[in-house]
């Protein structure tokens, strides 16, 4: 059976290109870009350029992107290096009560060493206000970390408003652009972020690489420390390959982006209008018009998304309830939850998000058979027979 895949968003295939560009340094080109030699210095140069092209993506200077294993690790350095590099100035952070855990774990962790952090509530959409920015910010804040946009619903944040505040008051911004970059326009200077994250796996690239954007003059400590590489930011041999890779998957990203975006928001509105015209009793998650093109987040009430989600396994269908990481804990979404949903409309939530290879044809069959799932599940739904009874 042919898979239809809708989970780009927990990651996505690498791109054959991307696979090409990387087998060299897998094999032949081998050499570790500290060693002197010259199948070092042939490493040393391939990282030199990727790193150039991961900046061009994002409008950066070479000079600021530092390598690390993936998006978690950059969130984490950004929140913890800022913190330990900042403590004398302050022990306050705010981030925002829908971030992926990748950045509420390590606040949570900054907690129990002493600092204090605010986790402000977004509105209905899943948006988090500029102004409760503000109102947050006191004298003692060094950091303030707000997504780009959310992976569960695609959300896209205010994060240029927000930086206008966090510039103002002199405080560092972050942000989580691991669901944006290379998917829609990401520009460190026009968004006015000091920190960016990004993961190479969410663009067509390979897993386990990713990258911080540190804007010059930010003083951040690293929180990985060994032989000094990524100018002592960032130590360990650098993944040679998954740099090639991630640089390749940037390049690439950059030529078709204008095209995957129209492409794209016409199929999600598209599938949208179609499940709203099939199905009774669902509600859309997330911003109507500010999200990412290829996010489709809906609420079926009285059935459950797990449900939902092994009955499209079984036709083919590879999809997502909550997140990808916290869908294993049956645990209503964090990010749902937040934006005032109830245990119930969270549980029923199923996420699919497209990509590159996504057709009209696939949406047509999930259409078809979305709606047969739907009804079978609520035939048989305690939910549903619960409130036939009152
Ligand atoms: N941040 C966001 C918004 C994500 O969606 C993810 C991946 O699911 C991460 C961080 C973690 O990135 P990685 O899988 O590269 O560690």
């Amino acid at each position: 059976m042919k898979r239809i895949y809708l989970d780009y968003a927990a990651t996505t295939p690498l791109h054959p290109e991307v696979l090409n560009a990387m087998l060299p340094y897998l094999t032949e080109s081998f050499g570790n870009p500290s060693s002197i030699h010259s199948l070092g210095q042939e490493a040393k140069e391939a990282v030199g350029q990727a790193r150039q092209k991961v900046a061009a993506l994002i409008g950066a200077k070479s000079e600021e992107i530092v390598f690390t294993s993936g998006g978690t690790e950059a969130d984490n350095m950004a929140i913890i290096g800022i913190a330990l590099a900042n403590r004398a100035k302050g022990d306050h952070i705010v981030t925002s009560s829908i971030e992926h855990h990748a950045v509420l774990e390590p606040c949570q962790w900054l907690e129990k060493q002493g600092f204090s952090i605010t986790y402000l509530p977004v509105d209905g959409y899943g948006m988090v206000s500029p102004d409760d920015v503000k109102k947050a910010l006191t004298a003692r804040t060094i950091l303030v970390s707000i997504m780009h946009a959310n992976n569960e619903v695609g959300t896209i944040e205010p994060i240029a408003e927000i930086a206008k505040i966090t510039r103002e008051a002199g405080v560092y911004l972050h942000t989580d652009a691991v669901q944006t970059v290379g998917h829609i326009p990401v520009n460190v200077d026009e968004l006015g972020v000091d920190l960016l994250s990004l993961s190479a796996h969410k663009l067509y690239g390979p897993k386990g690489i990713g990258s911080l954007y540190v804007r010059k003059g930010t003083k951040i400590a690293p929180i990985i420390h060994g032989g000094g590489q990524e100018k002592g930011y960032r130590s360990g041999t650098e993944n040679v390959a998954s740099i090639v890779g991630l640089a390749k998957a940037a390049e690439l990203a950059q030529h078709e982006m204008a095209d995957e975006i129209r492409r794209l928001s016409s199929l999600r509105d598209y599938m949208i209008e179609g499940i709203f015209s099939r199905i009774s009793n669902v509600r859309l998650n997330g911003h109507p018009t500010i999200r990412l093109p290829g996010n489709v987040n809906i609420s079926v009430e009285y059935i459950e998304g797990e449900a939902m989600l092994l009955n499209l396994d079984l036709a083919g269908i590879c999809a997502s309830t909550g997140s990808a990481c916290s869908s294993a804990k049956l645990e209503p979404s964090h990010v749902l939850t937040a934006m005032g949903l109830t245990h119930t409309q969270a549980h029923g939530s199923l996420r699919f998000t497209m990509g590159k290879w996504t057709t009209k044809e696939e949406i047509d069959i999930v259409l078809e058979v979305l709606p047969q799932i739907v009804s079978k599940l609520r035939a048989v739904s305690p939910l549903l027979r619960g409130l036939s009874k009152r």
